[in-house]
């Protein structure tokens, strides 16, 4: 067989009008590394709904092409990988950085977006230590479904571009190994993170913390940028806006993940993107049911990162983030934008929470205290019930009727089994007396919208444990990637 790796001729994918941006700020910030080169080099999932961004056609670009680019990583766009430090599990870590991936490019996108390249298991760094700076195919497989099932539920998150399965041979203490292993490339807006602030603070580097937070105001907060806003006279303004920005974005981050139902499960400070994006999916899950003490990583043995504690720990890694921006801004305006924090989320939450039953928050529509009031009993019910926290907003949508309006009964009339417990058939029935309610205050004209929203909102495809080890083992053991390829064409068509 011919070296994949081989230069294939006008190749679209290495004529990209790559962006030397953060290359652009110096070797204080990176160090420049050699991708690993694999035994084999086979594609498994190329993204063609990102090649659109990138103003190319799935037809222009031949897996050859793209396994040169996205399995070689040519110059001349450099591998840098990243230096962060980050707070991991409330502990300060300065043993981090890039240690399985670096940046690739970065390319404007045809929105006018800045995009990041970023790779995951492309080879060893300086910032490796024992690791072997390798991906899990499995982990691959994973995160491209993580990003795809967000991404439908309306979470703002990296996507997976290419995954390339390696031929390596690997061993984990989470997996049956050996395993198999992979290299992802990862589409985001940026891999700059709380983390790569933190460092430069940790040494002192006031100046490499200003030039980094120009930086990102220049190409991902631009509305931030002087000439944009002429009434903001001074960069200490213009950089407390950007803080206030950035906890109003985790917020409302925070509440996307917590409708979805999303644990996320390592909220690291060096996970976490300065552009309020998700991103990094390791050993997540969506919650079966609503249980706010429902951990996903196995090694998270108090609980830090559950899905409750969500909110509590963005704000946590959002107050650490004020120590080294206080080379730059002042702390009392950093405090009072952060008081802001729970009241943003509340409200995003509620108007999630809210679509998801087809419902919109405002003056003309659902007002916010009757809002909380129905978040608050479906919470109840949700809880109390332990259905199915995917399947209760699919069962709306399913049955979701226009005469649902007029007559309180026919709300979920058969939801209830049989045998289910006093208690609980009384948290329903109470549920249900209110979100009629809901519905009678509405305009009978309003009952299509709701229709639509419920549909807009609530796939009815889920991605619990069993349905990725199901995808899984079907790789695992016979090499068959068409329940992969059905889930995740499932997802994203719905
Ligand atoms: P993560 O938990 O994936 O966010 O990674 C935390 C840190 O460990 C980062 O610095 C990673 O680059 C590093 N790391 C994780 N897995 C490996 C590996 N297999 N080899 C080298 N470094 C790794
Ligand atoms: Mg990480």
């Amino acid at each position: 067989m011919d070296n994949p790796l081989t230069p294939v001729s006008d190749n679209p994918l290495r004529s990209l009008p790559y962006e030397p941006a953060f290359e652009s700020l110096g070797e204080d910030y990176f160090d420049r590394v050699a991708p690993a080169e694999f035994p084999q080099y086979s594609l498994r999932f190329r993204n063609d709904r990102l090649l659109a961004t990138l103003g190319l056609s799935p037809k222009a670009v031949t897996d050859e092409q793209w396994i040169e680019v996205f399995g070689g990583f040519p110059a001349p766009p450099p591998c840098l990988a990243m230096r962060y430090h980050g707070y991991q599990f409330g502990e300060y870590n300065p043993n981090l950085g890039d240690g399985r991936g670096f940046l690739y490019g970065q390319v404007r996108g045809v929105d006018g977006e800045l995009y990041d390249f970023g790779t995951k298991g492309s080879g060893r760094t300086p910032y490796s230590r024992g690791g072997d700076g390798r991906l899990t195919l499995k982990g691959g497989v994973r995160e491209v479904l993580a990003s795809e099932m967000l991404q439908r539920l309306g979470v703002r998150t990296s996507r997976c571009l290419s995954l390339i399965e390696t031929g390596e041979q690997l061993w984990r203490g989470d997996e049956p190994s050996p395993t198999r292993s992979s290299v992802m490339v990862r589409f985001s807006r940026s891999h700059i993170r709380f983390g790569t602030f933190e460092r430069l603070h940790a040494l002192s580097r006031k100046d490499l913390i200003e030039k980094l937070l120009d930086h990102v105001l220049q190409y991902y907060y631009p509305h931030l940028v002087e000439d944009r806003i002429p009434e903001v006279s001074s960069k200490a303004e213009r950089y407390a806006r950007f803080y206030a920005e950035l906890v109003q974005r985790v917020a409302d981050l925070v509440a996307q993940w917590m409708t979805a139902g999303f644990c996320h499960a390592v909220l690291n400070t060096d996970n976490m993107s300065i552009t309020g994006e998700s991103f990094d999916y390791g050993p997540y899950a969506f919650i079966p049911q609503y249980n706010l003490g429902f951990t996903a990583a196995y090694f998270d043995y108090f609980g830090r990162y559950c899905y409750g504690n969500q909110p509590e720990v963005c704000a946590w890694n959002l107050q650490m983030l004020q120590a080294p921006l206080r080379a730059v801004i002042d702390r009392s305006e950093m405090e009072s934008a952060l008081a802001q924090f729970y009241p943003r989320y509340q409200t995003t939450y509620r108007q999630r929470m809210l679509l998801r039953m087809g419902l919109e928050v405002g003056l003309d529509q659902v007002p916010e205290a009757v809002a909380e009031e129905l978040l608050q009993r479906t919470i109840k019910l949700l809880f109390e019930s332990k259905v199915s926290y995917h399947n209760f907003f699919v069962v709306l949508k399913q049955q979701f009727q226009g005469s649902w309006r007029s007559e309180a009964s026919h709300i979920l009339k058969d939801a209830l089994e049989e045998g289910t417990p006093d208690d609980v058939v009384q948290v329903f029935e109470s549920w249900r007396q209110f979100y009629h309610q809901v519905l009678q205050s509405l305009p009978e004209r309003e009952m299509d919208a709701i229709a639509t929203r419920l549909t807009q909102q609530n796939p009815t495809v889920f991605l619990l444990k069993p349905e990725i080890e199901r995808v899984w083992d079907a790789i695992a053991q016979e090499d068959n990637w068409q329940p992969f390829y059905d889930l995740v064409e499932q997802i994203s068509q719905e």
